[in-house]
């Protein structure tokens, strides 16, 4: 097999245009092998030798976004196709920038005292979103499924009262548009990260998305179900690290901490690390949460309840408020050499 190109054509062009992009790529002796896409299409190309005069023929043409030889089967979200990090903006944040973005929150929207006294606690220490699930994928039906609509009216309420912004969670393609009303960030279970549906209808959405590594997914899964995403019209994908299965028990999952590193190196995609669903433990989450900030996470993002003892969902994992407000004051340090080899990476691009 020879190699394979990547002609991104810029959103809604024509198929006028994208028939005069195959009719260069044919001229150059080459084989159009794929065309993908509907707001954005991905004309996928097989050369043989030197396509480099090829490829700089293609850019040069006005309808051509970008003309790219990639060796990795997930194609945007690659560094091949970005060198340098994404930097996705959720409610004036900007997520893989020069700032550590902290998400905090429970595990489920409960009530409005629990989620309002929550927002105010971790927007005091430093949090620049809330969490919350209002639509919950629980192991068992007979478990609290998450208030739904009325949870998602709670998050506005508080997002209202705290100007954090909000990352919930949304489980079915039926569901994208009401909880994309709600939400600044779009989360995608574990458990869903392969449901190629929902995964479409994010494409046709207009805001971020934050994809969770399923439960016994490799990183390339992550890339690929990432892939789906930006490939059918949204490129805001933040990815989340949150423990996978393995034989260990003391932990409720096994941090692959090193997945962090590696998504880094594979994708310009930002990465956040969950380290309450990654130990299932609330005394380990502070050193993970280290951790992640060490090894050059982007964000994290934790569980907080009020009451964690009387938690519908994950209260053995949650912090106390005040127990987040002393780790953010822990990371501090932390946060500072992030920072310092943030920029010199920047610097180094
Ligand atoms: C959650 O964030 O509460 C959650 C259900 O996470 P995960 O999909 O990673 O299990
Ligand atoms: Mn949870």
């Amino acid at each position: 097999m020879g190699e394979i190109m990547v002609i991104s054509m810029k959103l809604h062009s024509t198929k006028a245009e994208v028939d005069a992009v195959c009719e260069r790529i044919s001229e150059f002796g080459y084989k159009v092998h794929s065309i993908n896409g509907e707001e954005r299409v991905v004309i996928g190309v097989v050369g043989v030798g030197d396509v480099t005069a090829c490829l700089e023929s293609l850019e040069a043409m006005p309808q051509v976004e970008k003309a790219v030889r990639i060796s990795a089967p997930y194609k945007f979200v690659s560094r091949e196709f970005r060198g340098s990090k994404s930097q996705i903006r959720a409610n004036g944040v900007d997520i893989g920038g020069d700032e550590l973005v902290v998400m905090a929150g429970p595990c489920s929207v409960e009530n409005e005292k629990q989620i309002l006294e929550t927002a105010h606690s971790v927007a005091r220490s430093g949090a620049k979103f809330l969490r919350g699930g209002a639509f919950k994928p629980r192991t068992s039906p007979y478990d609290f499924q998450g208030m739904e609509l009325e949870g998602l009216k709670l998050l506005a309420k508080a997002k209202r009262e705290t100007g954090l912004g909000i990352i919930t969670e949304v489980m079915s393609d039926r569901d994208v548009e009401m909880v994309a009303e709600y939400a600044d960030i779009l989360q995608i279970g574990a458990r869903n990260m392969q449901n190629f549906a929902l995964l479409k209808g994010l494409g046709k959405i207009g805001r971020p998305v934050m994809l969770k590594r399923g439960l016994s997914s490799t990183i390339k899964e992550l890339l690929m179900s990432a892939e789906y995403v930006v490939a059918h019209g949204n490129p805001n994908v933040i990815l989340c690290e949150r423990g996978i299965r393995t034989f260990e028990t003391a932990t409720r999952n096994t941090c692959d901490i090193t997945s962090i590193p590696v998504l880094n190196e594979l994708s310009h995609l930002p990465v956040v690390l969950d380290p309450s669903h990654a130990t299932g433990k609330r005394s380990l989450v502070p050193a993970l949460a280290r951790a992640g900030v060490a090894i050059g996470a982007d964000g994290i993002i934790v569980e907080v309840h009020p009451q964690p003892e009387k938690a519908m969902s994950d209260g053995a994992q949650s912090l106390t408020l005040g127990q987040f407000e002393a780790m953010m004051a822990e990371l501090k340090p932390y946060v500072e050499l992030w920072k310092a080899s943030r920029v010199s990476e920047f610097a180094a691009v």
